[in-house]
């Protein structure tokens, strides 16, 4: 039997804002020590009240926006009440009936490792709704600890649709969204932190089969690599019962367990009705106007997808596109300069390989670069015919070592002084006459001869003549 196998996602993405969503603690728990970034309001004592974070709504519906999603004019808080340690008020102030936006899909293309080949792919997304982090619990051996740093931190949940048909997808799919939270502004998205988790959903169904089969939902996986791995492991531990005759006839929730890379049962799901909704009383329901939606909406950037296919479609390589999307750094720097050039390739020379290259060589790091404004100096300097292709090289390298503006390096080094015809002619008349050998023999119809002295006009101006303009020059004095 041909099986085929269905994945949706739920992925929470923590919130870069600066207070947390309903208290004005510090958002920002990372290396802080535990239980210092808490008040009454996210310790959930009796008697205080959640003022929502205007910030988290504004920059919820950017993302909401960026997913393609509808952003809901009306929609409220629910309680979602369970028990566990990390949860000092009992319950979670979530959504649930009414998210804040719904109905959106996100492309992303799938690659394959071997040939380098991308498919294009889609996945719809079913809704995002906005809620509150618990705090972290650390077991040890006989207790377990609990930091309420991160209680309160705000979440957006990302609910697929079951689109995704592979668990490379599922990861391709993964990469992208965070791409587009990060372009949003909404989300650091930084892995490392655990600021995207994802609950994954597999079932398989016989192909051509349109209905959907209780599914096996894997928890808590925190790296793209855990969600391939254990979707993968769960896709051939279905498939095996599937073949078995005994494919799973009722939803169960299991846990990845990474060092052993496997998946083990935690507990038959549960619905809906064991979490309790009913509507937050404490906060009044959010309605959105359509002027407040566009305010905040208005000067969003275009999509990673669009600006990856605007990139390709100016000639540069994927990889290329990719690095540039995924680093506002070297994106600033790349299009002024390619506005300066008006060439993506020579842009992406500069910028994409010389740059970092120095970078390496000088052991400093993105931020300690040339800002796009030097960069744009350098590029006119160069457009302009002021030093060649060739020196601006150098001058980058000083730019990068130094920090020093190449206008100031231009100058320091004498550069740049090479580029005027009535300079370059001079440099060519006394070349040509200090080589009588050289022109003789470019008379006699060996052409060859002409570069020594080239060579010698390059070597009198320290290499920064445009060498196009010391040939047409030259050709024009020899004769
Ligand atoms: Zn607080
Ligand atoms: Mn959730």
């Amino acid at each position: 039997m041909e099986l085929e196998t269905i994945i949706g996602l739920e992925v929470h993405a923590q919130m870069n804002t600066k207070t947390k969503m309903f208290c004005a603690c510090d958002n920002d728990a990372w290396g802080k020590a535990p239980n210092t970034t808490v008040c009454p309001v996210c310790m959930g004592h009796p008697g205080t009240l959640p003022v929502p974070n205007k910030a988290v709504i504004e920059k919820a519906v950017r993302s909401s926006k960026a997913l393609k999603c509808t952003v809901n004019r009306h929609s409220h808080f629910d309680r979602k009440n369970y028990f566990y340690p990390d949860l000092p008020a009992g319950y979670q102030i979530s959504q649930y009936k009414f998210p804040l936006a719904s109905h959106g899909s996100v492309k992303f293309s799938i690659t394959d490792p071997k040939t380098n080949l991308s498919e294009p792919s889609e996945c719809r997304i079913h809704r995002l709704h906005i809620e509150n982090d618990a705090g972290k619990l650390t077991h040890t051996a006989g207790s377990s600890l609990c930091d309420y740093n991160r209680a309160g931190t705000p979440l957006m949940e990302i609910v697929t649709e079951p689109d995704l048909r592979s668990a490379k997808a599922a990861s391709a799919f993964v990469e992208e969204l965070r791409r587009i939270l990060i372009n949003a502004g909404s989300s650091e998205a930084d892995m490392f932190k655990g600021m995207m988790r994802f609950d994954a959903s597999i079932s398989l169904r016989p192909k051509g089969d349109t209905k959907l089969y209780p599914r096996v939902e894997i928890k808590n996986l925190n790296s793209f690599k855990s969600l391939e791995k254990a979707l993968n492991y769960q896709e051939r531990v279905l498939t095996k019962l599937w073949q078995e005759g005994k494919a799973p006839t009722g939803e169960v929730t299991v846990g990845w367990i990474d060092d052993e890379e496997r998946t083990q049962m935690l507990r038959d799901k549960e619905s809906a009705a064991d979490y309790r909704y009913f509507p937050e009383p404490d906060i009044p329901p959010l309605e959105l106007s359509d002027a407040f939606i566009a305010s905040v909406t208005s000067a969003m950037e275009k999509l990673p997808s669009e600006m990856k296919e605007e990139y390709t479609a100016a000639g540069l390589t994927q990889a290329e596109a990719t690095m540039l999307v995924d680093s506002e750094g070297l994106r600033t720097r790349f299009d002024t300069v390619k506005i300066v050039l008006g060439d993506a390739k020579r842009a992406s020379s500069i910028v994409l390989t010389q740059m970092p290259g120095f970078l390496t060589k000088h052991s400093k790091a993105l931020d300690d670069a040339p800002s796009a404004e030097a960069l744009r100096e350098l590029a006119e300097a160069m457009k302009s015919g002021k030093i060649s292709t060739n020196a601006g090289k150098d001058v980058l390298e000083k730019m990068v070592s130094t920090g020093k503006s190449a206008a100031t390096i231009i100058k320091d080094e004498g550069m740049g002084q090479v580029a005027d015809d009535a300079t370059l002619t001079k440099i060519i008349t006394e070349a040509l006459a200090a080589n009588p050998k050289a022109v003789q023999n470019y008379k006699e119809g060996k052409t060859a001869a002409i570069g020594a002295i080239v060579g010698a006009v390059m070597k009198q101006t320290k290499g920064q003549a445009d060498a196009a303009k010391v040939n047409a020059l030259l050709l024009k004095l020899i004769v």
